[in-house]
């Protein structure tokens, strides 16, 4: 079907969007500004990127009649979060593009396929072991304790996951995840976390974005740091190749993130793989020549791939619901605003949910500077701003 779809697709004609949250929006907003439409299924009325979209399609990501839908309107489709069911890519498939495809998401969104993908194209990951019963536990090696039993699916912001620092606590957290599929994995020694945003179109051709140093509180990303100094840095370029054989294991179409843990000892081990823009290339937005989003666009409608290059220094700082919770009595407050756009260099981004829950993302900031000493000066007065 790849070939009956005429490509480039041109600006004027409609893109798909699966999912509503704040990628979806970003998404729109990129696609929109080159001349796009475009069209988002996502079954909640209140969705971040329905709110934007030229039509929002309110229907189930597996319903018949939404993908019809999508479908018919849009020639070529993608996708904003791992966990729409691969057989909706497949249907769309028969009709549309699909970017990336069904094959690349069905083994992205299960942790245990992954983990045995990653390890098959050469790229180190972490001790594990594979978990579908109790029995699995007794099986596993005592090296994995202490260590972290993670849902194979579904999870994210290091919700489905429990550190176990004993068998008998890996068997009481596999009960408490009601005894799903689960990979126990052995909790790393990290110097650092960084992540690879990266494209890959249809005839090959890959580009990177600047690794980012990320920064996590509470298993949920906090801040995403990159130095536009330090671009060629040996551990960025390992980085990048690990990504790349990656991408080409899965002849992967489309923008892509791997996430990596830096070990105390050297080493890089590939944590995960996110098929879509990431929360660690948000800083794209304001600091890149062609951001997360419009690559997103570009490599959806078979336009050239845009470019990667760093403006500038950059600290993305992201924007929870904690903020509107005042840390002295707890009550509900409106952040102030205010003083973050004050700041010099600090782009703010809110996506417009409606509701702020502590731990739920709904918004970052990328703070730019000349220098990464100027950017992390203005983040910190951005941070205090927040607080
Ligand atoms: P999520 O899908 O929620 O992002 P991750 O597997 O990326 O789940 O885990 C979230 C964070 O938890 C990681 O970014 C890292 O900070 C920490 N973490 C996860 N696995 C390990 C591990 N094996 N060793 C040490 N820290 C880990
Ligand atoms: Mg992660």
């Amino acid at each position: 079907n790849e070939a009956s779809i005429p490509l480039p697709i041109p600006p004027g004609d409609w893109l798909g969007m699966i999912g509503g949250g704040q990628l979806g929006r970003m998404y729109c907003h990129a696609a929109q500004s080159l001349g796009y439409k475009v069209a988002v299924l996502d079954p909640d009325a209140q969705s971040p990127a329905g709110a934007v979209a030229d039509l929002h399609i309110r229907a189930a990501y597996d319903d018949p009649v939404g993908l019809r839908q999508l479908a018919e309107r849009c020639k070529a489709i993608t996708t904003e979060f791992e966990n729409v069911p691969a057989q909706s890519l497949e249907t769309l498939a028969s009709v549309s593009l699909v970017r990336p495809g069904a094959h690349s998401v069905a083994i992205v969104q299960d942790r245990i396929r992954e983990k045995a993908f990653i390890e098959s194209t050469g790229v180190p990951v972490a001790p594990y072991a594979a978990i579908h019963a109790q029995q699995d536990i007794d099986a596993v090696p005592e090296d994995l304790f202490p260590g972290i039993l993670k849902a194979a699916r579904l999870g994210y912001d290091g919700k489905g996951q429990a550190r176990v620092n004993t068998r008998e606590e890996a068997r009481q957290a596999l009960q408490a995840f009601g005894g799903v599929a689960c990979v126990l994995e052995a909790l790393l020694p990290l110097a650092s976390e960084l992540s690879v945003v990266m494209a890959r179109a249809a005839d090959g051709q890959a580009v990177f974005y600047p690794s980012a140093r990320n920064e996590h509180r509470d298993g949920i990303l906090a801040v995403s740091i990159v130095d536009a100094q330090l671009a060629d840095q040996a551990i960025a370029i390992q980085a990048a190749n690990a990504a790349l054989a990656i991408a080409e294991g899965l002849r992967y179409v489309g923008v892509m993130c791997v996430e990596f843990f830096v070990l105390q000892d050297g080493r890089l081990i590939a944590n995960e793989i996110a098929p879509r823009p990431h929360n660690s290339g948000h800083y794209t937005m304001n600091a890149s020549v062609c951001s997360q989003f419009e690559q997103q666009v570009r490599v959806t409608a078979g336009m050239p791939l845009g470019d990667t290059a760093s403006l500038c220094s950059v600290v993305m700082l992201n924007i929870l619901g904690d903020v509107w919770f005042d840390r002295a009595s707890g009550l509900k407050r409106e952040p102030d605003w205010t003083a973050v756009l004050a700041v010099p260099g600090a782009k703010l981004h809110l996506y417009g949910k409606s509701e702020a829950r502590r731990g739920r993302k709904m918004g970052h900031v990328n703070v730019l500077g000349a220098t990464l000493a100027e950017a992390e000066s203005a983040a910190s007065r951005v941070a205090l701003a927040l607080d």
